[in-house]
Protein backbone atom coordinates (compact mmCIF):
# COMPACT_ATOMS: atom_id res chain seq x y z
CA UNK A 1 0.00 0.00 0.00
CA UNK A 2 1.59 3.53 -1.23
CA UNK A 3 -1.45 5.81 -1.16
CA UNK A 4 -4.03 6.73 1.21
CA UNK A 5 -6.44 9.98 0.65
CA UNK A 6 -8.38 11.50 3.60
CA UNK A 7 -11.30 13.84 2.96
CA UNK A 8 -11.33 16.17 5.72
CA UNK A 9 -8.91 17.67 7.71
CA UNK A 10 -10.53 18.54 10.61
CA UNK A 11 -10.06 16.19 14.47
CA UNK A 12 -10.99 12.83 13.11
CA UNK A 13 -8.36 13.10 10.07
CA UNK A 14 -5.45 14.84 12.22
CA UNK A 15 -5.41 11.59 14.43
CA UNK A 16 -5.91 9.48 11.11
CA UNK A 17 -2.68 10.89 10.34
CA UNK A 18 -1.08 11.00 13.40
CA UNK A 19 -1.81 7.26 13.98
CA UNK A 20 -0.65 6.27 10.27
CA UNK A 21 3.03 8.09 10.79
CA UNK A 22 3.42 7.15 14.10
CA UNK A 23 2.59 3.60 13.38
CA UNK A 24 5.37 3.58 10.69
CA UNK A 25 3.32 4.29 7.75
CA UNK A 26 6.07 6.08 5.06
CA UNK A 27 3.70 5.87 1.93
CA UNK A 28 2.00 9.26 0.20
CA UNK A 29 -0.99 10.48 2.47
CA UNK A 30 -2.96 13.26 0.77
CA UNK A 31 -5.48 15.33 3.03
CA UNK A 32 -8.34 17.08 0.92
CA UNK A 33 -9.71 20.15 3.17
CA UNK A 34 -12.30 22.62 2.04
CA UNK A 35 -11.07 24.68 4.83
CA UNK A 36 -8.05 26.88 4.69
CA UNK A 37 -7.59 25.96 8.70
CA UNK A 38 -6.92 22.08 8.96
CA UNK A 39 -6.34 19.82 12.20
CA UNK A 40 -7.86 21.93 14.62
CA UNK A 41 -10.58 21.38 17.22
CA UNK A 42 -14.03 22.52 17.83
CA UNK A 43 -14.82 22.77 21.16
CA UNK A 44 -13.43 26.01 22.29
CA UNK A 45 -15.24 27.77 19.49
CA UNK A 46 -18.00 28.15 21.29
CA UNK A 47 -16.32 28.67 24.58
CA UNK A 48 -13.16 29.75 25.51
CA UNK A 49 -12.50 31.62 21.86
CA UNK A 50 -15.55 33.38 21.67
CA UNK A 51 -14.87 34.72 24.95
CA UNK A 52 -11.21 35.64 23.95
CA UNK A 53 -9.77 33.21 26.86
CA UNK A 54 -7.83 31.79 24.07
CA UNK A 55 -6.51 32.43 20.98
CA UNK A 56 -7.31 29.75 17.62
CA UNK A 57 -3.44 29.37 17.31
CA UNK A 58 -4.27 27.15 20.39
CA UNK A 59 -6.79 24.70 18.59
CA UNK A 60 -3.85 23.15 16.51
CA UNK A 61 -3.88 19.77 16.96
CA UNK A 62 -0.55 19.59 16.33
CA UNK A 63 3.13 21.49 16.48
CA UNK A 64 4.42 22.68 12.97
CA UNK A 65 7.17 20.79 13.82
CA UNK A 66 4.80 17.50 14.13
CA UNK A 67 3.19 18.95 10.53
CA UNK A 68 6.26 18.86 8.67
CA UNK A 69 6.85 15.53 9.59
CA UNK A 70 3.97 14.30 8.80
CA UNK A 71 4.41 15.54 5.20
CA UNK A 72 1.07 15.31 3.82
CA UNK A 73 -0.06 16.50 0.21
CA UNK A 74 -2.62 18.59 0.50
CA UNK A 75 -5.18 20.01 -1.70
CA UNK A 76 -6.87 22.45 0.13
CA UNK A 77 -8.86 24.58 -0.24
CA UNK A 78 -10.57 21.92 -2.36
CA UNK A 79 -14.06 19.70 -2.49
CA UNK A 80 -14.07 16.44 -2.94
CA UNK A 81 -16.93 15.63 -5.23
CA UNK A 82 -17.38 12.49 -5.77
CA UNK A 83 -15.93 8.84 -5.13
CA UNK A 84 -15.89 6.16 -7.99
CA UNK A 85 -15.04 3.01 -5.56
CA UNK A 86 -14.58 0.59 -8.56
CA UNK A 87 -11.84 2.64 -10.10
CA UNK A 88 -10.52 3.90 -6.30
CA UNK A 89 -10.65 7.46 -7.49
CA UNK A 90 -11.90 10.39 -5.64
CA UNK A 91 -12.55 13.70 -7.77
CA UNK A 92 -12.35 17.15 -6.68
CA UNK A 93 -13.94 20.35 -7.18
CA UNK A 94 -10.19 21.65 -8.85
CA UNK A 95 -10.54 19.19 -11.09
CA UNK A 96 -7.89 17.01 -10.27
CA UNK A 97 -8.26 13.08 -9.99
CA UNK A 98 -6.89 11.48 -6.84
CA UNK A 99 -6.43 7.60 -7.08
CA UNK A 100 -6.02 5.73 -3.61
CA UNK A 101 -5.14 2.31 -2.27
CA UNK A 102 -7.11 3.26 1.16
CA UNK A 103 -9.59 6.33 1.64
CA UNK A 104 -10.60 7.56 4.93
CA UNK A 105 -13.86 9.97 4.87
CA UNK A 106 -13.85 11.99 7.71
CA UNK A 107 -15.92 15.37 6.72
CA UNK A 108 -17.64 15.52 9.57
CA UNK A 109 -20.76 17.61 10.30
CA UNK A 110 -22.07 20.99 9.07
CA UNK A 111 -24.54 23.34 11.44
CA UNK A 112 -28.43 22.37 10.86
CA UNK A 113 -30.50 25.73 9.52
CA UNK A 114 -33.99 24.42 9.87
CA UNK A 115 -35.46 27.44 7.57
CA UNK A 116 -33.41 28.12 4.40
CA UNK A 117 -34.29 31.63 4.35
CA UNK A 118 -32.39 32.13 7.96
CA UNK A 119 -29.08 31.49 6.38
CA UNK A 120 -30.00 34.69 4.03
CA UNK A 121 -30.27 37.28 6.92
CA UNK A 122 -27.38 39.17 8.02
CA UNK A 123 -26.57 38.92 11.59
CA UNK A 124 -27.94 35.42 11.74
CA UNK A 125 -24.76 33.18 12.57
CA UNK A 126 -23.91 29.54 13.40
CA UNK A 127 -20.98 27.94 14.96
CA UNK A 128 -18.94 25.42 13.01
CA UNK A 129 -15.67 26.51 12.47
CA UNK A 130 -13.43 29.10 12.83
CA UNK A 131 -14.19 31.86 10.54
CA UNK A 132 -18.18 31.17 12.53
CA UNK A 133 -16.36 32.51 15.72
CA UNK A 134 -14.40 35.02 14.18
CA UNK A 135 -17.73 36.43 12.55
CA UNK A 136 -19.54 35.83 15.78
CA UNK A 137 -16.87 37.89 18.12
CA UNK A 138 -16.68 40.12 15.75
CA UNK A 139 -20.45 41.30 16.23
CA UNK A 140 -20.72 40.16 20.13
CA UNK A 141 -17.97 43.61 20.30
CA UNK A 142 -21.34 45.99 19.27
CA UNK A 143 -24.34 43.16 20.14
CA UNK A 144 -25.80 43.56 23.33
CA UNK A 145 -29.37 41.43 22.74
CA UNK A 146 -28.60 38.06 21.42
CA UNK A 147 -31.27 35.30 20.47
CA UNK A 148 -29.96 31.89 20.52
CA UNK A 149 -31.99 29.10 18.73
CA UNK A 150 -31.56 26.02 19.85
CA UNK A 151 -31.56 24.67 23.47
CA UNK A 152 -28.68 22.10 22.59
CA UNK A 153 -25.33 22.25 23.98
CA UNK A 154 -23.42 24.14 21.07
CA UNK A 155 -26.60 26.93 21.70
CA UNK A 156 -26.55 26.85 25.76
CA UNK A 157 -22.81 27.34 25.33
CA UNK A 158 -23.07 30.49 23.09
CA UNK A 159 -25.48 31.62 25.85
CA UNK A 160 -23.64 31.57 28.73
CA UNK A 161 -20.61 33.02 27.05
CA UNK A 162 -22.61 35.79 26.14
CA UNK A 163 -23.60 36.49 29.37
CA UNK A 164 -20.94 36.26 31.10
CA UNK A 165 -20.21 39.27 28.82
CA UNK A 166 -23.09 40.94 29.92
CA UNK A 167 -25.45 40.74 26.95
CA UNK A 168 -28.80 40.21 27.12
CA UNK A 169 -29.73 36.10 26.14
CA UNK A 170 -32.97 34.76 25.24
CA UNK A 171 -33.14 31.06 23.87
CA UNK A 172 -35.70 29.53 22.11
CA UNK A 173 -35.75 25.68 21.81
CA UNK A 174 -38.16 23.71 19.68
CA UNK A 175 -38.64 20.82 22.09
CA UNK A 176 -40.01 20.74 25.77
CA UNK A 177 -37.36 21.09 27.49
CA UNK A 178 -33.12 21.31 26.93
CA UNK A 179 -30.65 19.07 25.62
CA UNK A 180 -33.69 16.34 25.70
CA UNK A 181 -32.27 13.86 22.87
CA UNK A 182 -29.01 13.36 25.27
CA UNK A 183 -30.19 13.93 28.99
CA UNK A 184 -32.66 12.80 30.95
CA UNK A 185 -35.23 15.21 32.38
CA UNK A 186 -33.89 15.77 35.29
CA UNK A 187 -30.52 17.07 34.11
CA UNK A 188 -32.48 19.40 31.39
CA UNK A 189 -34.25 20.89 34.84
CA UNK A 190 -30.54 21.42 36.26
CA UNK A 191 -29.90 22.71 32.97
CA UNK A 192 -32.67 25.27 32.73
CA UNK A 193 -31.95 26.32 36.34
CA UNK A 194 -28.39 27.01 35.09
CA UNK A 195 -28.95 29.82 32.69
CA UNK A 196 -32.56 31.18 34.11
CA UNK A 197 -30.08 31.68 36.95
CA UNK A 198 -27.50 34.03 35.49
CA UNK A 199 -30.70 35.84 33.94
CA UNK A 200 -31.04 34.10 30.55
CA UNK A 201 -34.66 34.25 29.23
CA UNK A 202 -35.55 30.51 27.96
CA UNK A 203 -38.26 29.80 25.58
CA UNK A 204 -39.35 26.19 25.10
CA UNK A 205 -41.90 24.73 22.86
CA UNK A 206 -40.58 27.28 20.54
CA UNK A 207 -41.81 25.55 17.32
CA UNK A 208 -43.15 28.48 14.88
CA UNK A 209 -40.58 30.95 15.00
CA UNK A 210 -40.23 33.40 11.88
CA UNK A 211 -37.17 35.21 11.74
CA UNK A 212 -36.96 38.99 9.72
CA UNK A 213 -34.50 41.58 9.35
CA UNK A 214 -35.98 44.98 10.75
CA UNK A 215 -34.67 48.37 10.51
CA UNK A 216 -30.61 48.97 11.72
CA UNK A 217 -30.29 45.38 10.56
CA UNK A 218 -31.41 44.18 13.69
CA UNK A 219 -33.80 40.93 13.84
CA UNK A 220 -37.12 40.32 14.71
CA UNK A 221 -38.29 36.69 15.87
CA UNK A 222 -41.04 36.16 16.04
CA UNK A 223 -42.44 32.99 18.36
CA UNK A 224 -46.34 32.14 18.03
CA UNK A 225 -46.14 31.95 22.21
CA UNK A 226 -44.25 34.64 23.53
CA UNK A 227 -44.95 37.30 20.72
CA UNK A 228 -41.94 39.53 18.92
CA UNK A 229 -38.68 40.55 20.09
CA UNK A 230 -35.83 42.35 18.56
CA UNK A 231 -32.26 41.21 18.50
CA UNK A 232 -29.19 42.84 17.69
CA UNK A 233 -28.55 39.60 16.15
CA UNK A 234 -29.70 35.69 16.18
CA UNK A 235 -27.33 32.21 16.27
CA UNK A 236 -28.66 29.11 15.08
CA UNK A 237 -27.59 25.96 17.17
CA UNK A 238 -29.85 23.71 15.82
CA UNK A 239 -28.05 20.96 15.83
CA UNK A 240 -25.70 19.24 13.10
CA UNK A 241 -26.29 18.24 9.92
CA UNK A 242 -24.03 14.66 9.04
CA UNK A 243 -21.73 15.36 5.88
CA UNK A 244 -22.22 12.05 4.47
CA UNK A 245 -23.15 12.78 0.97
CA UNK A 246 -19.80 11.61 -1.14
CA UNK A 247 -20.77 7.98 0.46
CA UNK A 248 -24.16 8.28 -0.50
CA UNK A 249 -23.69 9.20 -3.83
CA UNK A 250 -20.84 6.29 -3.78
CA UNK A 251 -23.31 3.90 -2.93
CA UNK A 252 -22.14 2.96 0.21
CA UNK A 253 -24.27 1.56 3.25
CA UNK A 254 -25.37 4.96 4.50
CA UNK A 255 -27.87 5.44 7.26
CA UNK A 256 -28.09 8.54 9.41
CA UNK A 257 -24.20 7.99 9.01
CA UNK A 258 -21.86 5.74 7.05
CA UNK A 259 -22.01 2.56 8.22
CA UNK A 260 -18.92 1.18 9.48
CA UNK A 261 -17.47 -2.24 11.32
CA UNK A 262 -15.35 -1.97 14.25
CA UNK A 263 -12.55 -1.37 12.28
CA UNK A 264 -13.73 1.84 10.73
CA UNK A 265 -14.43 -0.08 7.49
CA UNK A 266 -17.36 0.91 5.36
CA UNK A 267 -19.48 -1.48 3.24
CA UNK A 268 -16.43 -1.07 0.63
CA UNK A 269 -13.12 -2.71 2.71
CA UNK A 270 -11.12 0.03 1.02
CA UNK A 271 -12.96 2.91 2.38
CA UNK A 272 -12.99 4.05 5.58
CA UNK A 273 -14.92 6.38 7.82
CA UNK A 274 -14.31 7.91 11.60
CA UNK A 275 -15.84 11.00 13.65
CA UNK A 276 -19.23 12.88 12.93
CA UNK A 277 -19.98 11.50 9.78
CA UNK A 278 -19.44 7.77 10.99
CA UNK A 279 -22.03 5.46 12.57
CA UNK A 280 -20.84 4.30 16.32
CA UNK A 281 -20.23 0.18 15.71
CA UNK A 282 -22.19 -0.79 18.66
CA UNK A 283 -24.51 2.34 19.18
CA UNK A 284 -26.07 2.61 15.73
CA UNK A 285 -25.93 6.20 15.59
CA UNK A 286 -23.34 8.81 14.98
CA UNK A 287 -21.96 10.52 18.10
CA UNK A 288 -20.73 14.33 17.60
CA UNK A 289 -18.44 14.06 20.35
CA UNK A 290 -14.17 15.33 20.47
CA UNK A 291 -13.31 11.98 21.60
CA UNK A 292 -14.91 10.03 19.71
CA UNK A 293 -13.75 11.84 16.67
CA UNK A 294 -10.07 11.02 18.02
CA UNK A 295 -10.67 7.50 18.97
CA UNK A 296 -12.36 6.05 16.21
CA UNK A 297 -9.69 7.62 13.42
CA UNK A 298 -6.73 5.75 15.72
CA UNK A 299 -8.91 2.26 15.47
CA UNK A 300 -9.17 2.71 11.33
CA UNK A 301 -5.66 4.24 10.81
CA UNK A 302 -4.50 1.25 12.80
CA UNK A 303 -6.87 -1.08 11.03
CA UNK A 304 -6.17 0.10 7.63
CA UNK A 305 -2.55 -0.83 8.50
CA UNK A 306 -3.70 -4.37 8.82
CA UNK A 307 -3.36 -3.84 12.57
CA UNK A 308 -6.99 -4.46 13.19
CA UNK A 309 -7.91 -2.71 16.44
CA UNK A 310 -11.52 -2.40 17.35
CA UNK A 311 -13.40 0.89 18.16
CA UNK A 312 -15.43 0.04 21.23
CA UNK A 313 -15.48 3.20 23.51
CA UNK A 314 -18.10 4.43 25.60
CA UNK A 315 -19.47 7.59 24.48
CA UNK A 316 -18.41 10.89 26.60
CA UNK A 317 -18.58 14.29 25.97
CA UNK A 318 -18.35 17.55 27.71
CA UNK A 319 -19.66 20.79 28.06
CA UNK A 320 -18.40 24.14 29.39
CA UNK A 321 -21.37 26.44 31.06
CA UNK A 322 -20.87 29.12 33.68
CA UNK A 323 -18.79 27.87 36.11
CA UNK A 324 -19.85 24.14 35.61
CA UNK A 325 -17.81 21.43 33.67
CA UNK A 326 -20.58 18.77 32.57
CA UNK A 327 -19.46 15.33 31.36
CA UNK A 328 -21.67 12.90 29.89
CA UNK A 329 -20.55 9.56 29.86
CA UNK A 330 -22.42 6.42 28.34
CA UNK A 331 -25.76 7.60 26.70
CA UNK A 332 -29.31 8.31 27.63
CA UNK A 333 -31.78 5.07 27.53
CA UNK A 334 -34.56 5.79 29.01
CA UNK A 335 -35.88 2.46 28.34
CA UNK A 336 -33.29 0.49 29.90
CA UNK A 337 -32.86 2.99 33.08
CA UNK A 338 -34.46 1.72 36.40
CA UNK A 339 -33.12 4.10 38.63
CA UNK A 340 -32.22 7.84 38.69
CA UNK A 341 -29.42 8.14 41.80
CA UNK A 342 -28.61 11.84 42.40
CA UNK A 343 -25.56 12.59 44.45
CA UNK A 344 -25.78 15.89 45.27
CA UNK A 345 -22.75 17.78 47.05
CA UNK A 346 -23.72 21.44 46.37
CA UNK A 347 -25.85 23.23 43.72
CA UNK A 348 -23.08 23.34 40.95
CA UNK A 349 -21.65 19.68 42.37
CA UNK A 350 -23.82 17.17 41.34
CA UNK A 351 -23.88 13.44 39.61
CA UNK A 352 -26.88 12.31 38.25
CA UNK A 353 -26.75 8.18 38.06
CA UNK A 354 -28.63 5.82 35.87
CA UNK A 355 -28.56 2.48 36.59
CA UNK A 356 -30.20 -0.69 35.11
CA UNK A 357 -32.46 -3.31 36.61
CA UNK A 358 -29.05 -5.15 37.91
CA UNK A 359 -27.53 -1.80 39.38
CA UNK A 360 -25.65 -1.12 36.55
CA UNK A 361 -24.09 2.29 35.28
CA UNK A 362 -25.61 2.97 31.75
CA UNK A 363 -25.30 6.74 32.39
CA UNK A 364 -24.02 9.66 33.80
CA UNK A 365 -23.69 12.92 33.88
CA UNK A 366 -21.38 14.63 36.20
CA UNK A 367 -21.14 18.74 37.23
CA UNK A 368 -17.79 19.51 38.52
CA UNK A 369 -16.60 16.01 38.91
CA UNK A 370 -14.38 14.97 36.35
CA UNK A 371 -12.71 12.32 38.81
CA UNK A 372 -16.01 10.20 39.98
CA UNK A 373 -16.33 10.35 35.98
CA UNK A 374 -12.86 8.07 35.37
CA UNK A 375 -13.59 6.30 37.89
CA UNK A 376 -17.35 5.72 36.32
CA UNK A 377 -15.56 4.77 33.02
CA UNK A 378 -14.19 1.71 34.55
CA UNK A 379 -17.49 0.79 36.24
CA UNK A 380 -19.08 1.52 32.93
CA UNK A 381 -16.46 -0.47 31.01
CA UNK A 382 -16.26 -3.76 33.63
CA UNK A 383 -20.55 -3.96 34.39
CA UNK A 384 -19.73 -3.01 37.88
CA UNK A 385 -22.92 -4.07 40.41
CA UNK A 386 -23.50 -0.69 42.37
CA UNK A 387 -25.44 -0.22 45.46
CA UNK A 388 -27.71 3.03 44.71
CA UNK A 389 -27.78 3.73 48.68
CA UNK A 390 -23.83 3.98 48.75
CA UNK A 391 -23.96 6.41 45.48
CA UNK A 392 -26.26 8.55 46.75
CA UNK A 393 -24.94 8.71 50.65
CA UNK A 394 -22.04 11.73 50.33
CA UNK A 395 -21.05 10.14 53.81
CA UNK A 396 -19.53 7.67 51.62
CA UNK A 397 -16.19 7.95 49.38
CA UNK A 398 -16.95 6.93 45.94
CA UNK A 399 -13.34 6.45 45.24
CA UNK A 400 -13.68 3.01 48.20
CA UNK A 401 -15.50 1.61 45.02
CA UNK A 402 -12.34 1.85 42.69
C1 LIG B 1 -18.73 24.81 18.40
C2 LIG B 1 -18.52 23.34 18.73
C3 LIG B 1 -18.32 22.97 20.06
C4 LIG B 1 -18.14 21.64 20.39
N1 LIG B 1 -17.92 21.29 21.69
C5 LIG B 1 -17.70 20.00 22.03
C6 LIG B 1 -17.43 19.63 23.39
O1 LIG B 1 -17.43 20.46 24.28
N2 LIG B 1 -17.18 18.33 23.65
C7 LIG B 1 -17.16 17.37 22.68
O2 LIG B 1 -16.92 16.20 22.98
N3 LIG B 1 -17.42 17.69 21.38
C8 LIG B 1 -17.69 18.98 21.03
N4 LIG B 1 -17.92 19.33 19.73
C9 LIG B 1 -17.98 18.25 18.71
C10 LIG B 1 -16.61 17.93 18.11
O3 LIG B 1 -15.88 19.08 17.87
C11 LIG B 1 -16.84 17.16 16.82
O4 LIG B 1 -17.47 15.94 17.17
C12 LIG B 1 -15.54 16.89 16.06
O5 LIG B 1 -15.00 18.10 15.59
C13 LIG B 1 -15.78 15.96 14.89
O6 LIG B 1 -14.60 15.81 14.18
P1 LIG B 1 -14.58 15.30 12.65
O7 LIG B 1 -13.17 15.25 12.25
O8 LIG B 1 -15.44 14.11 12.53
O9 LIG B 1 -15.33 16.43 11.85
P2 LIG B 1 -14.99 18.03 11.64
O10 LIG B 1 -14.18 18.46 12.80
O11 LIG B 1 -16.29 18.61 11.36
O12 LIG B 1 -14.07 18.00 10.36
C14 LIG B 1 -14.56 17.69 9.07
C15 LIG B 1 -13.88 18.56 8.05
O13 LIG B 1 -14.16 18.03 6.75
C16 LIG B 1 -14.44 19.09 5.87
N5 LIG B 1 -15.20 18.57 4.72
C17 LIG B 1 -16.49 18.13 4.70
N6 LIG B 1 -16.82 17.69 3.47
C18 LIG B 1 -15.72 17.84 2.69
C19 LIG B 1 -15.44 17.55 1.33
N7 LIG B 1 -16.36 16.98 0.52
N8 LIG B 1 -14.21 17.83 0.85
C20 LIG B 1 -13.27 18.39 1.65
N9 LIG B 1 -13.48 18.67 2.97
C21 LIG B 1 -14.69 18.40 3.48
C22 LIG B 1 -15.23 20.06 6.76
O14 LIG B 1 -15.31 21.34 6.23
C23 LIG B 1 -14.38 19.99 8.03
O15 LIG B 1 -13.31 20.88 7.96
C24 LIG B 1 -18.13 20.65 19.36
C25 LIG B 1 -18.35 21.03 18.03
C26 LIG B 1 -18.55 22.37 17.72
C27 LIG B 1 -18.78 22.76 16.29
Amino acid sequence: MNKIVIVGAGQAAGWAVHTLRTQGYDGEIHVVSNEDSVFYERPPLSKQVLSKEATVESLNLFTAEQLDEFSVIWHKPDLAVNIDKFAKTVQLKSGKTLSYDKLLIATGSRARIPVAQWSELKNVYTMRDIQDCQNLAEQFKTAQNIAVIGGGWIGLEIAATARKQGKNVEIFEYGSRLCARSVSPEVSIFLKNLHEDAGTKIHLNATQLNLNEVESQKIEVQNVDSGTHIFDCVVVGAGAQIAKELATAASLDVKDGIVVNEYGQSSDPDIYAAGDVAIHPSLGYCIQSWANAQNQAISAAKSMLGDLTPYQDIPWLWSDQYQCNIQILGTYQPEQTSQVVIRKTNSTQQCFFYLNEKNQLINMIAVNEAKLVKLAKRWLASAKELDPQQLQDLDFNLMKLK
